[in-house]
């Protein structure tokens, strides 16, 4: 895996491929904050993309988490499907 994906579609920069962190709310409450979600992020101006596979399954991950907040911070890969 090589760490460049292109460029950045905001600045033309040099996209990054890393885990980042991700806080998500739904109506003002915190349902889950997510880490190690493969990234693209801009060296230049910090822009993140994310792949659709990426999304999809964040939102699988999401839909799964909304009633039952026991624990709200999880690692991407622990729910990889
Ligand atoms: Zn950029």
């Amino acid at each position: 895996m090589s760490g460049k994906s292109g460029s950045c579609i905001e600045c033309g920069g040099t996209l990054c491929a890393k885990l980042v962190q991700k806080v998500f709310t739904r109506k003002g409450r915190l349902i889950a904050v997510i880490s190690d979600i493969p990234a693209d992020v801009c060296e230049q101006c910090g822009a993140k993309s994310f792949k659709i596979a990426v999304v999809k399954k964040l939102e699988t991950q999401l839909s799964g988490m909304n009633r039952s907040a026991r624990k709200v911070e999880v690692p991407f890969a622990e729910y990889a499907a």
